[in-house]
């Protein structure tokens, strides 16, 4: 699954990979989950506020939500 991601491959300063609550029986679940995973990060990123732009670790959680995003468009477009 593309939203498992090792946290230490993009030096992450904690743990962005708890999310208990995280279901994978829909595509829909795993946008909202990665759009989640992302907003909280920008929150608790004391990098992304102090210079109000994306840090590597946001860039990529954004990604990863683009990612959920396109496989929804394919999964509802076909
Ligand atoms: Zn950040």
């Amino acid at each position: 699954m593309g939203l498992v991601v090792s946290a230490g491959q993009v030096g992450a300063p904690f743990d962005v990979m708890s999310f208990p609550e995280m279901s994978m029986s829909a595509v829909s679940d795993a946008l909202e989950a990665a759009r989640i995973q992302y907003e909280q990060h920008t929150r608790a990123c004391r990098q992304c506020r102090a210079d109000s732009a994306p840090c590597a670790v946001a860039k990529h959680l954004w990604r990863l939500f683009n990612k959920a995003r396109q496989n929804q468009l394919r999964s509802n477009g076909a």
